[in-house]
């Protein structure tokens, strides 16, 4: 066991100091950070438990460093100290069992928590209030001089702005802090690379401390920088008992002091609030990869000391890694139910942010292609949220030459057409809608759960239905019968029955679900609803389309003319494409529009004053129809003209007219529920929700519709109320900025009685 654990430690030491020389030497690392931070964490806590086992030349005795060659140096007044990492909750209380251990008994610790920023660690030393000093980390006794740069940084005060009547800062004061981009300034910063033909910064955190060791300040000042102060290093005369304290003595004195720490007043309370954060890290406006948490009285931190190099009386918790380093095993090709080509990454399989991960997204293959991405690599592959995972791009420095380039496939792998690429698309299609796979994939998606749900057709027997040709499109499985199922292998009677009784089920559902499971590019849930609220039946929403389609191709008809005439004049291309595209260009901005002749005029100059053939009035007259016709669906509030238009072309296709005609008579449902009205109280008015209610929010929604109002989701100055619950988003915010009356639901409730 002994042994055991003494190879385990060798074993980690020399992994480590190898990744060491890479990061430092070679400057080309092949695992992720948070893979170092893994080894290095096993080998301290092995360490820990077993001190016999730690050796002088042990990576967890050396002090990490970030000295520069070419700045001068400044000594720190105290070490500046780096923490050591907790990755689970049994680690933070082995944590404070070990501490309390050291303590007198009957201790107790209350603790402060703050996000961990993932920036570049600064001291900043002020002299009768003045900036004197600034400097980076550096080995932690001495760092890089970097005081004229930090200068530019607009949120470290080059004199503390304290009140002339608040308390007063000592003499001399030092403080550490954090210098990052804020997420929007680093996207912004990249825009700029873009714009000016240079290539995108990748990691957040290196740039910025390449920004701040610039040799000239004037560089430094032209990038976005952010300052956040956490920390008293050292002081003449000021005593603080508490960390809380601390910050708050902080705040007062202006500095821009960390925001979001809490307080609580034991580690459970702590280890309570872990899920909250993890959900929450992605909503920041900066990078956090964790959780620092201290505990809150000062001399007990100091009373329990350092251990190796990193202090007791503070830890820092990392959030589960969102990336990791994996080898790239193959390419499959996967065709989508619009047939969009993706091309996806078998990898070997990688424990990533809680789960097993064996495939990611390639993107496409211009990335591939860009990012120079081989099979046999090994890659970064990152998962964030509820994100699909991805691959960032291939570890170069890990090749040993047997990898191969990806080249793009020309044929569609199932059904054998030729893939096109669509002008100004980065993916590439299979054309054909008869694509075994694209049929696949729809009817795949139709019968899913948040479609159609019909249970027990998951995607084997979507396939084996299929390749039994006993069905080819949706409308099909509404015509299911048991003898020819039960003709197939592994159906028996009960699994039949069971999957035709869903499939019966499944004839019943409101018209909503059905149009958000027809696959009708950008209608979901929340679309679909919009439309079954404004037509209520099938039947309406074909023949209100049809004659919006019909009065689209009568319009295209009767311009025809200008839109063969050649032009290099930018503004009369324009206006050609308006007039090309007439249900999302120019019908949405004229519903309702008075003297539409004269507004056409100026719009449509530049083209009009090259071939005048087509007479204004003409124009103004066929678009007046349009717009008329497509009345109901433009002004479906929430539904942008370009959906508008997609819901148009879908239902003006033959082959779904077609589809939806065999599904009706199967015995799909058809027509959307009556709203029961029980009064008229609400008549007219419309109304927003936000916030946690009593009830869940639909109930509330129902409520509202059942006594005439409206429901939408954003506030605009036409709402007439914002019903509040518990914890309102940025929408109570809007509402209060426009002038919008608030309810609470007990109001809402009152209204309606
Ligand atoms: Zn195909």
């Amino acid at each position: 066991m002994e042994d055991a654990l003494a190879a385990r430690a060798t074993e980690l030491r020399k992994e480590l100091n190898y990744h060491i020389y890479r990061y430092n030497v070679l400057n080309d690392p092949i695992i992720t950070d948070a893979e170092y931070d893994r080894l290095f964490h096993e080998l301290r806590e092995l360490e820990v438990e077993h001190p016999e086992l730690r050796t002088p030349d042990s990576p967890t005795q050396r002090v990490g460093s970030d000295l520069s060659d070419d700045l001068p140096k400044v000594a720190h007044p105290a070490p500046i100290l780096s923490l050591a990492n907790a990755f689970s909750p049994e680690d933070l209380q082995r944590w404070e069992e070990r501490n309390l251990k050291l303590m007198t008994a009957g201790t107790t610790f209350d603790y402060v928590l703050e996000p961990k920023l993932d920036g570049l660690s600064v001291v900043l030393t002020y002299v009768d209030s003045v900036l004197v000093t600034a400097a980076t980390r550096g080995n932690g006794e001495v760092g890089d001089d970097v005081t004229a740069n930090i200068r530019t940084i607009r949120t470290v005060p080059l004199r503390i702005p304290s009140h002339a009547d608040g308390p007063q800062p000592p003499s001399r004061l030092v403080v550490r802090g954090e210098v990052l981009f804020q997420k929007e300034d680093f996207e912004r910063v990249n825009e700029e690379q873009e714009a000016a033909g240079l290539p995108r910064y990748v990691n957040a955190r290196n740039t910025a401390s390449g920004s701040l060791k610039q040799k000239d300040s004037r560089i430094t000042a032209q990038r976005p920088l952010t300052a956040y102060i956490y920390d008293i290093v050292d002081s003449d005369g000021l005593v603080l008992d508490k960390e809380w304290d601390t910050l708050e003595f902080m705040r007062d004195m202006g500095f821009n002091v960390i925001p979001h720490s809490e307080y609580f007043p034991t580690l459970s309370d702590i280890i309570q609030q872990l899920p909250t954060w993890e959900s929450h890290r992605n909503q920041l406006p900066f990078e956090i990869d964790g959780l620092v948490i201290k505990i809150n009285d000062i001399a007990a931190r100091r009373e329990l000391g350092i251990s190796g190099k990193d202090p007791r009386g503070a830890t820092a918790y990392k959030f589960p890694a969102e990336e990791a380093t994996t080898t790239l095993l193959d390419v499959v090709v996967n065709i989508g139910r619009t047939g969009k080509v993706t091309p996806t990454a078998s990898l070997e399989p990688v424990f990533l942010s809680g789960v097993t991960v064996s495939n990611a997204s390639l993107h496409n293959y211009d990335l591939i292609q860009q990012l120079d991405i081989r099979v046999g690599d090994k890659v970064i592959v990152k998962r964030s949220g509820e994100v699909i995972p991805y691959v960032i791009g291939p570890v170069t420095g890990a090749r040993d030459g047997s990898e191969t380039p990806i080249l793009p496939p020309e044929l569609c792998p199932f059904s054998g057409d030729v893939l096109v690429r669509p002008e100004g698309a980065v993916d590439l299609f299979c054309p054909n809608p008869r694509c075994e796979e694209r049929v696949f994939r729809s009817l795949e998606f139709f019968v899913s759960r948040g479609a159609m749900d019909i249970d027990g057709m998951g995607p084997e027997t979507v396939k084996a239905l299929i390749d039994a040709n006993l069905i080819n499109d949706e409308a099909d499985i509404f015509y299911l019968e048991a003898d020819s199922i039960l003709a197939l292998e592994g159906f028996a009677d009960k699994k039949v029955d069971n999957l035709l009784q869903s499939i019966e089920n499944a004839k019943h559902r409101p018209l909503a679900q059905l149009l958000a499971s027809l696959g009708i590019d950008g209608v979901g849930g929340v679309v679909a609803n919009l439309l079954a609220d404004r037509f209520h039946s099938m039947q309406m929403l074909i023949e209100t389309t049809n004659a919006i389609k019909a009065q689209e191709n009568a319009f295209l008809e009767s311009i025809a003319p200008l839109l063969s005439v050649e032009t290099s004049d930018p503004d009369a291309a324009r206006a050609k494409t308006r007039l090309s595209k007439p249900l999302v260009e120019l019908a949405p901005r004229y519903v309702d529009a008075s003297d539409l002749g004269s507004k056409l005029s100026r719009l449509l100059k530049p083209i009009l004053s090259i071939d005048s053939s087509v007479p204004v009035e003409v124009i103004a007259e066929r678009l007046q129809i349009l717009t008329a016709t497509a009345k109901s669906l433009l002004t479906i509030e929430g539904l942008g003209p370009i959906l508008a238009s997609n819901v148009v072309n879908w239902f003006a296709d033959g082959y779904h007219q077609e589809l939806l005609a065999k599904m009706e008579r199967a015995g799909v449902n058809m027509v959307a529920e009556k709203v029961e009205k029980e009064g008229t109280s609400l008549d007219g008015l419309k109304f927003v929700i936000t916030g946690t209610m009593s009830v869940p929010r639909d109930d509330i929604k129902a409520l509202i519709e059942a006594h005439g109002g409206k429901v939408s989701g954003s506030v605009s100055k036409n709402t007439d109320y914002v019903v509040v619950g518990e914890s309102p988003g940025s929408k109570a915010d809007k509402a209060s900025q426009l002038g919008v009356t608030i309810l609470s639901e007990d109001d809402l409730r009152a209204m309606v009685n």
